[in-house]
């Protein structure tokens, strides 16, 4: 693959337009497996903080500071860290998830600068938004479901809306692994759960499909064992009849 050559087109300027101007000053970025992170310095500049001693990532950079630059920021490289990530894939899993959380745990709420790890997390309101098609690692495409999961602002009271991955980091497995579905709770339990829950003989869960009592299940739960729980007072938003 080549960098030099390589322009963004006219739909990823469009996002990067959107999405540069959406990140605060001081605000952190880190693409998704792209091994960069930059923190946007002003209101037009971003600088690389960190990057993967890898060539994937080298190219990623290059090709980042190419939309970036079509978006109008400047890009300032004078202090990237190298970081050799660990040969591991477990523990390079293990360790990209902790930065990620670490960073996590210091975001604010965007109206009134609230810490939201500080909300109330457990109320959580999923919200299925669309289909769109995905570029899988393989390189093929797959209709993949898009949710945002909202939680409301002890500060202030807004609806803050995040995507998934991002509500998991800031709120943990056990927040994440529940969810509310018509009335019902859903619990997923983890290995050990079972172990103990079938040692004792009590495995009365469900397991979770794309649908439960006609409606979607958040992806994220699918195929998990789950205890269920009547009467919550919370529902999947958008799907009352
Ligand atoms: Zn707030």
């Amino acid at each position: 693959m080549r960098t030099m050559d390589w322009q963004p087109d006219e739909e990823m300027l469009a996002w990067g337009r959107e999405n540069f101007l959406a990140i605060p000053v001081e605000g952190i970025w880190s693409p998704e497996d792209a091994g960069v992170t930059y923190k946007k310095v002003s209101e037009h500049s971003f600088a690389l903080m960190m990057m993967y001693n890898h060539p994937d990532s080298q190219q990623h950079h290059e090709r980042l500071k190419v939309l970036m630059g079509e978006c109008g920021y400047e890009v300032l490289e004078g202090d990237g860290e190298m970081v050799t990530p660990p040969l591991n894939p477990q523990s390079h899993i293990e360790q990209e998830f902790m930065m990620k959380q670490e960073r996590a745990r210091n975001w604010l709420c965007p109206d009134c600068d609230y810490p939201l790890a500080n909300c109330d997390l457990e109320t959580r309101v999923d919200e299925y938004v669309e289909n769109v098609e995905a570029e899988l690692s393989n390189g093929e495409h797959a209709d993949i479901e898009l949710w945002r999961c909202t939680i409301k602002c002890s500060g202030c009271d807004t609806d803050i809306n995040m995507d998934p991955s991002d509500y998991h980091l800031l709120a943990g497995d056990s927040s994440f692994m529940r969810c509310e579905i018509n009335n019902k709770t859903y619990i997923g339990l983890d290995r050990k759960q079972l172990k103990e829950l079938a040692d004792a003989g009590v495995l009365e869960g469900q397991v979770l499909g794309g649908k439960v009592d006609g409606h979607k299940v958040p992806p994220w739960m699918w195929g998990m064992y789950c205890l269920v729980l009547d009467k919550s007072p919370i529902s999947i938003r958008g799907e009352e009849e």
